[in-house]
């Protein structure tokens, strides 16, 4: 049963993925997700449904559409591959409950952010407003969620505690990028923070608590230094987008930031005592 979930996790997964693709390309361009159904980039011919399965026809197809032979981006094959493979992750870590089913909207948004924004370097508030009002919902829905690193307080979960700690998380998150963008401002006397990260980093919270939220700035600032720093010597690069590393280090926190907190808290418990 257990295989059986975990295959059809990947497959749901590569169907969202499939999606996630036309979503990728269409929403800069202010294009409808919906209507047309896909077509080629090159001869704009319409892609029925059996070339459209995905890896399947990719492979098939070796990478080329049918009518031009125009060559298909590997991006399209990355996209699916690395969203079914996060989906089966988080069926694995989580089984089937109500949090797997709250994280894959979540890491789906964050899929589609990191690469609009690695694309086009903007981050589109169709996803990222509507996503921290659906944290939001999901975490009264289902309080446990906020409180999942929190389970040593005795305290219980309730619908008004999901619902303040989701609304906390979602300021934390989006205050301290927007009072970095305020400092950086004054530094550097150039824009260093886009509005699109503080909205992002908000949804971030709006879905993680604060907690989580404030290790995926943690990750985020680690990761996206060393990257920045590699980017600087070898290309002379000094803008980068900042939101596939908000998404990275969000993605990280879902899967091992419980572990990591309550690690450091008792560490830091037993080096005070
Ligand atoms: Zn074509």
């Amino acid at each position: 049963m257990t295989i059986f979930i975990g295959v059809a996790s990947f497959i749901f997964g590569s169907v969202v993925g499939s999606f996630l693709n036309v979503c990728i390309y269409r929403l800069p361009r202010e294009e409808s997700i919906l209507t047309p159904g896909s077509r080629c980039q090159h001869c704009s011919k319409h892609i029925a449904w059996y070339d459209n399965i995905p890896f399947i026809s990719f492979i098939m197809l070796r990478r080329r559409c049918r009518h031009c032979q125009g060559i298909i981006s590997s991006r399209y094959f990355l996209v699916e591959f690395l969203t079914a493979g996060i989906f089966l992750s988080l069926f694995l870590k989580l089984g089937v409950s109500p949090e797997f089913f709250i994280y894959l909207p979540l890491v789906s948004g964050l899929i589609l952010i990191t690469f609009i924004d690695f694309d086009h370097w903007i981050i589109p508030d169709v996803v990222t407003l509507p996503g921290i009002i659906l944290g939001i919902v999901l975490s009264t829905l289902h309080p446990e969620i906020q409180r999942e690193i929190l389970h040593f307080s005795a305290v219980s979960a309730t619908r008004l505690s999901g619902f303040f700690s989701s609304v906390f998380g979602a300021f934390v998150g989006g205050f301290f990028l927007y009072l970095t963008g305020v400092i950086g401002r004054k530094i550097a006397k150039k824009e260093v923070m886009g509005g699109g990260d503080v909205k992002l980093l908000a949804m971030i919270g709006a879905f993680l608590g604060w907690q989580l939220t404030a290790l995926t700035i943690f990750l985020s600032a680690f990761a996206g230094s060393v990257v920045g720093i590699i980017a600087k010597i070898r290309k002379g690069e000094s803008y980068l987008p900042y939101g596939p590393y908000l998404a990275l280090g969000a993605v990280f926190s879902v899967f091992w930031g419980k572990a990591i907190i309550e690690w450091y808290i008792r560490h830091l418990l037993r080096g005070g005592s």
